[in-house]
């Protein structure tokens, strides 16, 4: 009894120390999960067939095969992905669910496997870790950046961006957060669901045990320095929201609407009732934006505007004195796998305090005459050659 009572102490070594190793395989796995990061992929297949193993990515809901893998690897490839992603080797062909997360690439997958004909599949659902996320990596100009920097830094009012699912806003946000000392403030989310985790938060997720209204309403007495709201979607949020700005803390929040501006009235028409000013409404506003998200153009086989033989894209670029525009080649190369393009990046326009208070509020346009400028926005990452001209005209 005595022998085995020994205790022994291992040292735990994380994925990301697995996977430096430089065994083909591990270096495999690695090339996997980076070519998935840099296409903005939203899961990766490892699908054993009859004469090879598929590795598939879902980009832009599309599935397209990254790369093939011989029959006689299919076994040591699989057995590897499975170490490297804490997959028990041991339960071969069953039906098993589980996570991994690589901190040092930024990321953490949902798995889930199946025993196939073949060997087992193994499918990743990628998601970001919120603490490894940097606002100076999401290619913001230098002055956007620094306006953003500035608005997290007030110690209340609102920050509100707007824009469609999938456009980058939630990681705008959670970025944003990571720029302030998460370590001496506290910072309250309420979700639906929570898309990015980030331990330095408070995570609520909004679900059958807490609705979005009861979250919010408890909010306040929980006793934050800032509060995230994953959505504003009606009069309650909006009222929690503006008095949380007014009272003491600083809001995060996003709203649907097509332009900055467009996010100000909405946010107007949601608390409508409340008896509260046009300058009221100016007050409270630190930072409002609306974002996009644009393919970032394949360097290798993108095409000179000039070239694509679009006469109307070429007439609207000299039109706005735009040099060096570019246009995706919809057939693709080796390099992207044919998709044209590899990965995204975000576009914001934006008013920071300045612009919010000298805009004047008329009542006779409506909400959809205010349009955001995105081509302000994207200007110089056309003349870059990162953005699609056309992407970008069409847009707006
Ligand atoms: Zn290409």
């Amino acid at each position: 009894m005595k022998e085995n009572s020994k205790i022994i102490i291992e040292k735990r070594v994380t994925l990301d120390e697995r996977l430096r190793s430089t065994a083909p395989y591990t270096l495999l796995f690695k090339e996997i999960l980076k070519a998935a990061i840099d296409f903005d992929a939203s899961d990766i297949h490892l699908e054993p067939k009859k004469e090879k193993t598929l590795i598939r990515l879902r980009v832009d809901k599309m599935l397209f095969t990254y790369k093939e893998i011989e029959k006689k690897h299919t076994q040591g490839f699989i057995n590897e992905a499975k170490r490297l992603s804490n997959i028990p080797i041991s339960k071969r062909g069953k039906a098993l669910n589980g996570e991994a997360s690589y901190p040092e690439l930024g990321i953490k997958v949902r798995w889930a496997t199946i025993g196939t004909k073949f060997e087992d599949m193994i499918v990743y659902r990628i998601s970001k870790l919120g603490i490894s996320l940097q606002l100076d990596k999401l290619n913001f100009s230098k002055e956007t950046s620094d306006a953003l920097k500035r608005a997290i830094n007030f110690k209340n009012g609102i920050i509100l961006i707007s824009g469609g699912t999938g456009s980058g806003k939630t990681t705008t946000l959670h970025s944003l957060l990571n720029e302030i000392d998460l370590d001496s403030l506290k910072v309250i989310s309420f979700e639906d669901p929570i898309e990015i985790e980030n331990d330095k938060l408070v995570q609520v997720p909004i679900n059958e045990k807490l609705s979005f209204s009861d979250g919010l309403k408890q909010a306040k007495r929980l006793d934050p320095d800032v509060l995230f709201f994953g959505e504003i979607r009606d009069s309650e949020a909006a009222k929690e929201a503006y008095s949380g700005g007014q009272s003491g803390h600083l809001v995060l929040s996003t709203i649907h609407a097509n332009s900055p501006i467009g996010s100000i009235l909405k946010f107007k028409n949601l608390l409508n009732g409340q008896n509260i000013s046009n300058s009221e409404i100016k007050e409270v506003f630190k930072f409002v934006a609306a974002q996009r998200l644009l393919r970032k153009l394949c360097p290798s086989c993108s095409i000179p505007l000039e070239e694509s033989k679009e006469e109307f894209l070429i007439q609207e670029a000299e039109k706005r004195k735009v040099k060096n525009a570019r246009v995706l080649n919809a057939s693709g190369c080796e390099h992207c796998k044919n998709l044209g393009s590899i990965g995204k990046l975000s576009i914001i326009d934006y008013l920071d305090l300045e612009k919010i208070q000298s805009f004047e509020f008329s009542s006779e346009k409506s909400l959809h005459e205010y349009k955001a400028d995105f081509f302000s926005a994207a200007q110089s990452k056309i003349e870059d050659g990162l953005v699609c001209f056309k992407e970008v005209i069409e847009i707006e």
